[in-house]
């Protein structure tokens, strides 16, 4: 082919491809939609009145509404005398719903997703989704308000500028323990999610690892008619938890001041880890003797910050 040929192959190609897009954007006259917005909306954790203008308008204007659980966003719906097409999400039905919902926004519909109480995504439902949406270049909007995290450090006494979030606590003892102690040289506000049934032994576990006279603040039932705080060390909280009278009740965030440990660095922590490990192969004084020999850091001080403490199962 001559390049002029070329040329008018291409010319020809291009002016084609330009038509099927013009006949894919019309049908019987109409500019095919622009795709539709999922919207990430906050609702209250607890307080009703908790719900900025901007939410309720977007679930009004949502063509489909995904919630958690239909029986408690009905509350807040017939609250507000709001009426919108509900579909659930949770855990076990987003995978299997993704597509249908690209589908859905590539046709021009808008979708807002709700959880049961906070910010959708934070410890809920909504993460696949998310992913999957952005991952398909479609517009995902927040509409930002409440969230338990955020609540319970601003009210808490504990700095607030930095801060780490945990989620929930593992249930078991021994995993439990083993994840806060990772976190025991961390230096920033620690906020974590508890149940009530667990939080006294959750705390039990801090006052094991983190030691008794750390501050910390449990905050339940918040912006609820029987709001609770908590403050003070964490043994503190754990004598008023134990008193008989106390039924532990509703929804908890504990947060947990960081450490002030001045000797932290990041040489302490990896001796830890090394004595940690050599700690399950070799004896309790011969790990701490090799570890104080390569690290350069003396056996007082590995014992100072609890790196010396014998394993259950070592005499
Ligand atoms: N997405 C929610 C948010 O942004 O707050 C969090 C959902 S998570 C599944 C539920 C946990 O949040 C509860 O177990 C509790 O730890 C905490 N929580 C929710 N509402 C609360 C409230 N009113 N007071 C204290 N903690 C609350």
């Amino acid at each position: 082919m001559k390049a002029d040929d070329r040329m008018t192959a291409g010319v020809f190609f291009r002016n084609l491809l330009f038509g099927i897009r013009v006949v894919i954007r019309t049908t019987c006259g109409h500019k095919m939609a622009d795709p539709g917005n999922l919207y990430i909306i906050a609702t209250p954790i607890g307080n009703m009145s908790d719900i900025t203008y901007r939410a309720l308008d977007t679930i009004r204007k949502v063509s489909l509404l995904l919630v958690e659980d239909t029986r408690v966003t009905n509350k807040l719906l017939a609250h507000y005398g709001i009426q919108v097409t509900m579909e659930s999400l949770h855990d076990f039905n987003e995978s299997g719903k993704i597509t249908r919902l690209i589908q859905y926004l590539r046709a021009g519909k808008d979708i807002g997703l709700v959880s049961d109480a906070g910010t959708p995504l934070i410890n809920d439902p909504g993460y696949r989704l998310v992913c999957a949406v952005r991952g398909e270049g479609l517009a995902v909007r927040p509409v930002p308000g409440p969230s338990a995290i955020i609540a319970a450090l601003s009210v808490s006494g504990l700095p607030a500028d930095r801060f780490v979030f945990e989620g929930f606590l593992p249930r078991k003892v021994a995993e439990r323990e083993a994840f806060l102690q990772a976190l025991q040289y961390e230096p920033r506000s620690m906020v974590f999610f508890e149940v009530p049934h667990r939080v006294l032994e959750a705390i039990e576990s801090c006052i094991r690892v983190f030691g008794g006279e750390r501050p910390a603040a449990l905050l339940r039932e918040l912006t609820k008619i029987h709001e609770q705080h908590l403050a003070g060390r964490l043994e503190q909280i754990a004598q008023v938890l134990n008193q008989p009278t106390q039924a532990i009740k509703g929804e908890c965030v504990l947060v947990i001041h960081g450490s002030t440990l001045p000797e932290y660095s990041e040489s302490i922590e990896k001796a830890r880890q090394l004595l940690l490990d050599l700690k399950e192969r070799i004896s309790h004084k011969d790990a701490v003797e090799l570890v104080a020999r390569h690290t350069g850091i003396g056996r007082n001080k590995l014992y100072s910050l609890g790196l010396g403490t014998r394993l259950k199962n070592q005499q």
